[in-house]
């Protein structure tokens, strides 16, 4: 990775590794994993949890592994594989030969449970799925042991195997951990850790009918690869004694099971669940849809690996659950792409300014600085000529106070080009509109500074009509109009209903011609924007991935 030995902040888990490293525990050695499971493309909390994993792990001379967490064959499908390979390694992780997968285990996660059943800690129960959860009992009340829980250790085990042969139907049994039915952690009365399901999975095949549930298989699978700080959210900290009895029980290597606060964000989602019924109810157009929060959605609007490296390493890893401001993101990837990204011009509604006074059949080739955070990035040239487009919103008839840039009669600096003045406002005879502006220019200001010291208060940018190429643009709000969407009814209440414009013919500067998908660029005082796929030699498309700060906004919201 880029980065790599750089420290990121502390917190504490960092604070827990370096006393294991210190007391010589594992002897000294760092493995941690990430375990997806492959039910949905990643989201941004999951780049906290890479980051955390892969991060730690390269900091303390330790490995982080990819493992897929695929014990659940009917959501999960190689779509989803393939996606979390392209997003951690996009990130900037890498796992060498370490990738591996629960359902590798399946063998030995068999083995392992006829090792229960034989020890008296495994019974085959007949019990169906809502008799289980009568019996589970609630928070306040003691559960009841099945009826099924006493059952030899020779008839668990020729059910178990039976199980397994697929002699039952889905559901008539399970397997279950034998632990105590009174216990105050409902996850410790006798869980089903096997249960029967006839599905393909998408690397067995059909070789099974019985699938091991996530608390079995995720304690044993981080036990056989030797993790040794198991790093997981929140929720996990009441599955941690059964994570532990497992262990134990079977008395295998015992990684450390240690919870951090997930990360939410404001005006987002982040539960792949959720992700996936906004795709399929096409509230989107699809996992990478520039608006959602997801890694490849993030991409595709243009954030840099770096910018979410560096959001997560700022967040934080803290013990308490808190959202974070979708600002904070924001931030992030402007900080990134000030340093990076090339200025060019372009006009997203366009006005057509005629310079009366410039000549005919010209063209004037002006000097640009393509970055001026970078000295190394140089200048181009950007062609000017007698008829040029500026942004409608920079032009007023009758403008208030504190509106500075283009009104009749009042002169203002074309960027890098020249000074002009306004004399003449065409408008359309039906609705009024100012269609077309008719300016002079003083050719005196070329570059944009006069000889005379005159002061313009506005610089404006503008892009030569011949020489404009056409594209569409489009701009992205927040999918959610409330902070918390979680907070409604349903999951569309708060949908945003305006969280996508197309603008079409917008015009921007020739530099931009056979600009690459993924390619970033300021638009000057409009923002970021980047290349969508869906870009073609014909048709340009830009997404926007954020504004740049925008004082004019702030000035129209105070004059309200
Ligand atoms: P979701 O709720 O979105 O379906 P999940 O926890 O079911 O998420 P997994 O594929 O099981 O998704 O997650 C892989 C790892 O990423 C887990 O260790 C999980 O704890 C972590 N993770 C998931 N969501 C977040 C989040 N919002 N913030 C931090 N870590 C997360
Ligand atoms: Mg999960």
């Amino acid at each position: 990775m880029s980065d790599e030995g750089s420290k990121t902040p502390s917190n504490f888990i960092k604070h827990i590794i370096e006393e294991d490293i210190k007391n010589n525990k594992n002897e000294g050695k760092v493995q941690t994993r990430f375990p997806p499971e492959p039910n949905g493309y990643l989201h941004i909390g999951h780049a906290k949890s890479i980051c955390l994993n892969f991060g730690v792990a390269a900091e303390y001379n330790g490995l982080c592994n990819l493992r897929f967490d695929d014990t659940n064959p009917s959501k999960e499908e190689s779509e989803y594989v393939q996606s979390i390979i392209e997003d951690v390694r996009w990130l900037g992780f890498d796992w060498a030969e370490r990738q591996y997968y629960a359902s590798d285990y399946f063998e030995k996660l068999y083995e392992y449970a006829v090792q229960l059943i034989k020890e008296g800690k495994a019974f085959v129960c007949d019990l169906s799925s809502d008799e289980i959860r009568e019996y589970r009992g609630t928070l306040t009340e003691p559960g009841r042991e099945s009826p099924f829980r006493n059952r030899s250790v020779e008839e668990n085990l020729d059910l178990f195997e039976r199980m397994k042969n697929g002699e039952f139907e889905d559901g008539s049994k399970t397997l279950r951990a034998k632990i105590d039915m009174t216990s105050g952690n409902i996850n410790m009365r006798d869980p089903v850790f096997y249960r029967i399901q006839r599905a393909t999975h998408h690397r067995t095949g059909d070789t099974w009918c019985i699938y091991p549930m996530y608390d079995y298989a995720h304690c044993v699978s981080d036990s056989i690869e030797r993790i040794t700080h198991s790093l997981c959210t929140l929720e996990f900290e009441d599955h941690r004694p059964l994570y532990d009895w497992f262990l134990n029980e079977l008395d295998v290597f015992h990684p450390q099971q240690i919870e951090f606060a997930r990360l939410n964000l404001t005006y987002t989602l982040m539960s792949k669940r959720k992700l996936l019924r906004l795709v399929e109810e096409g509230h989107v157009n699809g996992w990478d849809d520039p608006r959602m929060p997801t890694i490849s959605g993030l991409r595709r609007r243009g954030y840099t690996p770096e910018s979410i490296r560096n959001f997560c390493d700022r967040i934080g890893v803290a013990k308490a659950d808190s959202t974070v401001d979708m600002a904070l993101l924001e931030y992030c990837i402007r900080e990134d792409l000030n340093k990076s990204a090339m200025r060019v011009m372009s006009v997203l509604n366009p006005l057509k300014v005629v310079i009366t006074n410039y000549p005919e059949n010209q063209t004037d080739e002006l000097d640009a600085v393509n970055n001026p955070e970078d000295p190394e990035a140089g200048t181009r040239k950007v062609p000017f000529s007698k008829v040029i487009y500026i942004e409608k919103d920079d032009f007023m008839e009758d403008p208030p106070k504190k509106f500075f840039r283009l009104a009749p009669g009042r002169e203002v600096r074309l960027r890098y080009a020249y000074f002009i003045t306004c004399t003449d406002v065409i408008k359309d005879d039906q609705t009024g509109e100012s269609v077309e502006l008719h300016c002079t220019y003083d050719s005196e200001t070329r570059g944009g500074d006069s000889s005379d010291g005159r002061k313009v208060k506005a610089t404006l940018h503008w892009v030569s009509a011949e020489h404009a190429l056409d594209v569409d643009v489009r701009l992205y709000n927040n999918l959610f109009t409330v902070e918390n969407p979680e907070t409604g009814d349903e999951l569309t209440e708060f949908i945003n209903p305006d969280s996508l414009q197309v603008l079409t013919s917008c015009k921007v500067e020739p530099a931009l011609a056979g600009a690459s998908p993924g390619s970033r660029f300021q638009f000057e005082r409009l923002g970021y924007f980047c290349v969508d796929p869906d870009s073609s030699p014909d048709l340009p498309v830009f997404n926007r991935t954020v504004t740049l700060r925008d004082t004019w906004a702030k000035i129209k919201k105070a004059q309200k």
